[in-house]
């Protein structure tokens, strides 16, 4: 299928599907069930490199 392996979502390791700690299986978030993430395509909510003062907001 040509899905380069740099590109595979490291979430669900190129699964597109993740599980919680019961097991229950659900669509990854992160590359919205493709099990892949184009380069430069976000992988974060936002600003990635200026989370600081919004991690500790979620802390
Ligand atoms: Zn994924």
């Amino acid at each position: 299928m040509g899905v380069n392996r740099e590109h595979i979502c490291k979430a669900c390791d190129g699964t597109g599907m993740l599980s919680d700690d019961e097991n229950w299986k659900y669509s990854c978030s992160v590359c919205d069930g493709e099990g892949v993430v184009m380069p430069g395509e976000s992988t974060s909510p936002s600003a990635p490199l200026s989370v600081d003062e919004m991690n500790r907001y979620l802390d």
